[in-house]
């Protein structure tokens, strides 16, 4: 830690002091104990450290370009604490010491998930017109074989040689090359800094050998015991379970919520008028068995996804609304920027990078600029979130292109969501494993003259050949793809017999059992498998980036922290308080509440007789937008206070307007500005905002 950190550290510390100096004087001031020389002393001595503190921090970013990470930690421990408290969301079962990688929802922690999910399927499933499915979590082995997902969905792992404590190779190599970098006591030289950052780069993608030599090289140790650590060795990351009371039929908990779309096809295909491109698509829970989950929400072992599978044909990955999206300028991250010098993201017009290839297809880059449309509708600072490419080691063989939705939060650049094109690996896996032919028909414009093979079993001499397992013979046959009925055919004109396999084994069979020839066809259409483009979200990743993004505490002598939500995601729209407690100001509150839940908005009332200072506190707390105040011009002429919790700024609107106001407020039908041009300002009570 650099001797300007440690200032910082020592200034957070006598700031929270001094904070709890003056709350503490306030309150004697209030029964008498403390006189209010004594309190603004206080107060002054609590700016002048926080002023320091600003000046301390602003002199690190300079000089670093960094947030210093004690402001980081510091951030990020007052931000749970708050979520935490206001049961935004929770560790499961905590009265049992809790499991890790769990987390319940509490009340606003429910809303805000829940109005962020209909956010998504607004802005996806019904804009788009993509077909919504429900499909269980509990998965038959068959289906995940057929993936890849039993063979291959694994995290390398490495144990601690004593005490058996696991860890996640990947993230611990990845901490210490960061730690590495940023040493500022032990500075790295120019040329080891570049190669341990093209290092870091690579590590998401590294095998288990090349993760074990680099832990090896760099001495890395258990991070909690500095004991040795085992070479790093595959752990599938699915929770195994059986289905049926026999015990007998292996299932698995979805790792994703995809493989639904993908075994239903052929389904929605026929449901849309056998027509392409369509999008398929599924919010659900999926599990993943995460080796060492930390980090909140980000890393969890079950989780919310909202997943579409976009089919389209490989020879034409254009897309109608491309024109919509074109102009966005996104910040890419793209394979170039990350493996150049300066390693920077750049906005780039999405347009513009569909046309250079940056980006492969118009309508990976649709969904692109379609997401980045979406995470600022949701709070994202998009200052701070970009878009970046795989390199090309880091794609699965048979992706085209992919690229992540990151967003900037302390924990670092957090993967939100992923895009990618995937051409027809999924279908094709498993038409091969069900049998099942999951393919599009296209009808060509003009005819086309082909040349095709045609294979044609004899099933006289099958029958004679192969009694009967014929038919099974003559289905392998027909089925023999253009490449395999080529080879058949050159082995059987060589007169040597020929080999199909059917039902995993293979046969002989012989030039008379089969003709296979080469044609010359006029066709109208073909049948091919689609391919698909994927944008794949994590519902709970969105979360915490949004509560990161909208945290901030207000100026002032006691730190009130703020959520600042935008009002479409914001779990409760708006408070309704009466002034002070008066019967008839309760019963107005309470008409003018059931008015708000009558328009579909969440909303509190709060006739605790708390000062109004306190009640707007708790609420911004929770992030509510708006707060309505009933007051003794109520009665007069049936008119409140509304409150917009970020500029504190107060219209008066007549009670008759109210819910009608908040619903457009709350669906960006209007904005805070057009309502404060049309109904006239209340100037505020200057201590009210501080009591
Ligand atoms: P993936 O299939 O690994 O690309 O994951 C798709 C999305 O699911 C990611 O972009 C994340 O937003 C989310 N996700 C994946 N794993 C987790 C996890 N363990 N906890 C929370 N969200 C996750």
């Amino acid at each position: 830690m650099s001797v300007l950190e440690a200032k910082i550290t020592e200034l957070q510390e006598a700031a929270a002091k001094q904070g709890d100096v003056v709350r503490s004087l306030k309150a004697h001031a209030k029964d008498g104990k403390a006189d209010k020389a004594e309190v603004e002393a206080a107060i002054a001595q609590l700016q002048e450290i926080k002023l320091d503190l600003d000046a301390k921090q602003k002199e690190f970013e300079k000089t670093t370009g960094k947030v210093s990470s004690q402001s980081k930690e510091a951030f990020r421990a007052a931000l749970t604490n708050l979520l935490e408290r206001r049961l935004f969301y929770i560790p499961s079962f905590k009265i049992y010491g809790s499991v890790a990688g769990f987390y319940d929802y509490g009340p606003p922690g429910c809303a805000i998930k829940q109005n962020l999910t209909q956010a998504w399927r607004q802005h996806f499933v019904l804009e788009e017109n993509m077909l919504e499915v429900e499909c269980p979590a509990v998965t038959p082995e068959v289906v995940l074989k057929a993936s890849g997902h039993v063979d291959r969905f694994t995290d390398y792992m490495v144990t601690d040689l004593k005490t058996g404590d696991p860890y996640r190779a990947d993230h611990l190599v990845e901490g210490h090359l960061e730690a590495l970098l940023e040493d500022t006591k032990a500075p790295l030289p120019a040329a080891e800094k570049r190669e341990v950052k093209d290092l870091l780069a690579g590590v998401g993608e590294m095998d288990g050998a090349a993760l074990g030599a680099l832990i090896t090289r760099f001495g890395i140790k258990a991070p909690d015991t500095k004991n040795d650590l085992s070479p790093p060795f595959p752990f599938n990351l699915m929770f195994k379970t059986s289905i049926g009371p026999k015990g007998d039929m292996v299932g698995y908990l979805r790792p994703e919520t995809a493989q639904g779309i993908f075994v239903n096809f052929r389904d929605l295909l026929y449901y849309n008028g056998s027509k392409l491109p369509f999008a398929a698509a599924q919010i659900g829970n999926s599990y993943r068995n995460e080796i060492s989950p930390r980090a909140g929400l980000l890393r969890v072992r079950e989780f919310t996804q909202a997943e579409i599978e976009h089919f389209v044909n490989p020879d034409d990955k254009s897309h109608p609304k491309f024109a919509s999206v074109a102009k966005l300028e996104p910040l890419l991250y793209s394979r170039e920027l990350q493996m150049g010098e300066e390693k920077r993201p750049k906005p780039v017009a999405l347009g513009d990078a569909v046309a250079r290839g940056t980006i492969a297809n118009e309508t990976l880059a649709y969904f692109i600029g379609r997401t980045w449309l979406l995470f600022g509708r949701l709070g994202v600072d998009l200052k701070r979130m970009r878009f970046r490419q795989h390199l090309q080691h880091e794609m699965a063989h048979y992706a085209e292109d992919c690229w992540d939705a990151e967003v900037e939060t302390t924990y670092g650049w957090v993967e939100c969501a992923g895009l990618a094109d995937r051409s027809a690996y999924d279908l094709r896996a498993h038409t091969a494993m069900s049998k099942t032919e999951l393919n599009a028909y296209e009808k060509f414009t003009e005819p086309r003259e082909v040349e095709v093979t045609t294979v044609t079993p004899n099933k006289k001499e099958l029958g004679l050949g192969f009694k009967r397992d014929a038919k099974a013979v003559a289905d392998a046959l027909e089925a023999l793809g253009e490449e395999d009925a080529m080879c058949l055919k050159s082995d059987l004109d060589a007169g040597k017999p020929g080999k199909v396999v059917v039902d995993g084994k293979a046969v002989q069979v012989t030039a008379p059992m089969v003709e296979i020839k080469r044609q010359q066809k006029r066709l109208a259409g073909r049948n091919f498998i689609p391919s698909v483009i994927e944008p794949s979200f994590g519902i709970g990743r969105i979360l915490y980036c949004v509560f990161e993004h909208s945290y901030y505490t207000r100026e002032g002598d006691e730190a009130r922290a703020v959520l600042r939500f935008t009002p479409l995601v914001a779990p409760v729209k708006a408070t309704v308080f009466p002034l002070v407690q008066k019967e008839q100001l309760n019963a107005l509150a309470t008409k003018i509440s059931a008015s708000l839940t009558a328009a579909g908005l969440s909303n509190l009332i709060d006739t605790t007789g708390n000062t109004i200072g306190k009640r707007y506190a708790r609420t911004d707390e929770i992030g509510v937008p708006f707060a309505v105040t009933v007051d003794f011009q109520a009665l007069e002429n049936a008119s409140v206070t509304l409150r917009e919790r970020d500029s504190t700024a107060q219209i008066r609107v007549p009670i008759a307007d109210v819910a009608t106001l908040i619903r457009r407020l709350v669906d960006s039908a209007t904005t805070w500005e057009d309502a404060a041009a049309e109904y006239p300002a209340v100037a505020k009570a200057a201590a009210e905002e501080q009591q």
